[in-house]
C-alpha cells in the first residue's frame, strides 16, 4: 500500500546520514522545509558520497542559508496570479488548482516551498472554472496531487467532469518516482473511465530515479506520459546524464516535455546552472537525440503569457 511506504520516508536527518554512512555532517543542516524522502530513493543514493546527484536534490545542505541577490521566497509571483486561495492562472485556456500542500518527497530546489497552502474543498475554485467558458484545461499540482487519495481524486474528478467546457485534466506530479505503488488499479480506473482527457506529466531529472518498478507504473497509465525535468548543478547539468535520462524515457514511451531553468526560489542558489551551459547541452542534445527526445528549455518569467523558451537573447 502507497500510503504505508508513505509513513516509511525518511524524516530525520540524522536517521538518515547514519543510514548512508556519512561521517561528515557539517554540510547538512535542517531547515524549515523539512527533509522528506521516500526509502526507494534511499536506497539509490550511494553510500557516504556527498556528490551523488540524489542526495544532492533532497538533503539539506547549510547552503540553503546563503541568501543571494535575486533568490526570493515566490520567484514565479505565484501570489499575483492566484484567482482563489488555491487556483492560479497565468495562462489562457488553462488553471492551476493547487490541490494540497503534501508531497511524497521534498525536492530542495522546489519554487513552491514557501506557498501558504489552504486546505480546501474547491467549492469557490469549481465556481471560478464553471463560470469561466475560456478554460479548456485544468492541471492538478501542488504540492503533489497524488497525495490524495483515489476517493479524493474520484470526488474531484466528477465535479470536473460536470462543467462541459472542460476537456482535459493534467497531473503534474512526482509521486511514481519515489512510491510507484500510487498507481493503483483503482486510479487507472478513475481516468479510464472519465470524459475528461487525462495527460500525466512527471517531474523526473536523474535516470537512477527511473527504476524497472517506476517505469513499469508509468507504462500501465493510460493516457500520455510526459516528464518535465529541472536544470540542476551537481546533479544533471552535464551531457551524458541529461542523454542517459531522455533516452531511457522515450525508449519507454515517455516524451521528455519541458527541461526548466532553476526558478530563484531563495536558498537554492548552489541548484542554478548558467543559461549558457544550458544552451550549450540542448544544442548537444539535439544533435545526438531523435528531435522528440529534446524537451523545450524553458523559463518562467513573471508577467508572461506561456513559459518563455531560453535563448540567446535571454542570457
Ligand atoms: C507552467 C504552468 C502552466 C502550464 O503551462 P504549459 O505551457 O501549458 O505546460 C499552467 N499554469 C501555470 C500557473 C504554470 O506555471
Ligand atoms: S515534488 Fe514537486 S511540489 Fe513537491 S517538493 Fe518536489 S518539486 Fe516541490
Amino acid at each position: 500500500m502507497w500510503q504505508q511506504k508513505l509513513r516509511e520516508n525518511f524524516r530525520d536527518l540524522t536517521q538518515l546520514l547514519d543510514y548512508l554512512e556519512i561521517e561528515n555532517r557539517t554540510p547538512f543542516t535542517n531547515t524549515s522545509f523539512p527533509l522528506n524522502l521516500p526509502r526507494r530513493l534511499a536506497e539509490k543514493i550511494e553510500k557516504n558520497n556527498l556528490h551523488d546527484p540524489l542526495l544532492r536534490q533532497f538533503l539539506p545542505l547549510t547552503e540553503e542559508h546563503k541568501t543571494l541577490p535575486g533568490f526570493t521566497l515566490d520567484p514565479v509571483s505565484d501570489c499575483t496570479f492566484q484567482k482563489t486561495p488555491t487556483l492560479l492562472q497565468k495562462y489562457k485556456s488553462r488553471a492551476l488548482l493547487i490541490t494540497t500542500g503534501a508531497c511524497p518527497m521534498h525536492c530542495r530546489y522546489c519554487f513552491r516551498q514557501n506557498y501558504d497552502y489552504q486546505k480546501a474543498e474547491w467549492e469557490e475554485e469549481l465556481a471560478h472554472i464553471q463560470n469561466d467558458p475560456t478554460l479548456i484545461e485544468i492541471i492538478l499540482s501542488g504540492g503533489d496531487p497524488l497525495s490524495l487519495s483515489d476517493r479524493r481524486l474520484k470526488e474531484l474528478f466528477e465535479k470536473l467532469e460536470n462543467i462541459p467546457h472542460l476537456q482535459i485534466v493534467r497531473f503534474h506530479t512526482r509521486f511514481p518516482i519515489g512510491i510507484p505503488e500510487r498507481i493503483t488499479p483503482e486510479f487507472i480506473d478513475l481516468i479510464q473511465n472519465t470524459r475528461l482527457q487525462t495527460i500525466f506529466i512527471v517531474h523526473t531529472n536523474h535516470p537512477k530515479e527511473l527504476d524497472p518498478d517506476v517505469l513499469a507504473s508509468l507504462k500501465i497509465l493510460p493516457c500520455p506520459v510526459l516528464t518535465q525535468s529541472v536544470l540542476l548543478k551537481g546533479v544533471n547539468d552535464n551531457l551524458s546524464i541529461l542523454k542517459e535520462l531522455f533516452l531511457k524515457l522515450i525508449s519507454n514511451g515517455i516524451i521528455p516535455y519541458y527541461l526548466h531553468q532553476l526558478d530563484r526560489v531563495q536558498g537554492a542558489g548552489h541548484f542554478e546552472v548558467p543559461k549558457e551551459h544550458g544552451l550549450k547541452l540542448i544544442q548537444a542534445l539535439r544533435e545526438n537525440l531523435p528531435g522528440y527526445a529534446v524537451p523545450r528549455y524553458v523559463q518562467e518569467l513573471p508577467g508572461e503569457k506561456s513559459k518563455t523558451a531560453v535563448n540567446q537573447r535571454l542570457k
